[in-house]
């Protein structure tokens, strides 16, 4: 391993040991539950927008491997903030980045997004790496602008 991924490695062991924005979700209805079967992935989220129109709070809650936990620890530091359009640009350029559509270059002014962006090396790790990003899509859906 290069310094650089050594780097990347730290960064998602951080976020995995220490979940930012981790939550008891258990008030929400398991048939919200998200799963990544080929790993044992799942995860709940919460995506609250706010009187302003932003972002308030991302939480999500579940059981998941280093990458799932990390990706999603790591989204919910980046959306908060965003209004639902700009979060669903940038979860529309994440998905393209790990789907082999764009270059991880990509994701370059979103700072710590840019270890995420390894993982298309690993394509059985992909779905792990996106399935937090494919739940706040969805829950961004029923957001009104
Ligand atoms: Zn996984």
């Amino acid at each position: 391993m290069n310094e650089l991924d050594n780097l990347y490695m730290e960064i998602i062991l951080d976020h995995y040991k220490f979940p930012r924005n981790k939550a008891d979700l258990s008030h929400i209805a398991d048939e919200y539950l998200h799963e990544n079967p080929s790993c044992g992935d799942s995860l709940k989220l919460e995506l609250v927008v706010g009187g302003d129109g932003k972002i308030g709070s991302v939480c999500f809650d579940g059981h998941g491997c280093a990458i799932s936990t990390a990706s999603a620890s790591l989204m919910s530091e980046r959306l908060i903030g965003k209004t639902p359009e700009e979060a669903r640009r940038l979860i529309d350029v994440f998905l393209k980045v790990l789907r082999g559509e764009e270059n991880s270059d990509s994701l370059e002014e979103w700072g710590d997004l840019m270890v995420l962006g390894g993982v298309t090396q690993f394509p059985l790790r992909v779905k792990c790496a996106t399935l937090a990003w494919h739940a706040a899509r969805k829950s961004l859906a029923s957001c009104t602008e």
